[in-house]
């Protein structure tokens, strides 16, 4: 959830730490609009995640999260 200048956790609800304006930990945002053929067809879903949270959400996946690195675009 955002606020001015803040980042709280949708799940646990703790402040995440910004300095300078700048976020200094790991968080998971979405915003997410439904589209035509779904039942929320023109709603939009926005959340924030700290990493502990995203981590315990992805941990109930039965197929796990596919994860990739950034180093092949270097
Ligand atoms: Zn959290």
């Amino acid at each position: 959830m955002r606020e001015a200048n803040k980042i709280i956790c949708n799940q646990c609800e703790r402040e995440l730490k910004i300095e300078q304006g700048y976020l200094k930990e790991g968080s998971f945002s979405v915003d997410y609009a439904f589209g035509y053929f779904s039942s929320k067809d023109g709603v939009r879903h926005k959340f924030d995640l700290c990493e502990e949270c995203y981590d315990k959400m992805v941990s109930r996946f039965r197929i796990p999260v596919e994860v990739t690195t950034n180093h092949e675009l270097l």
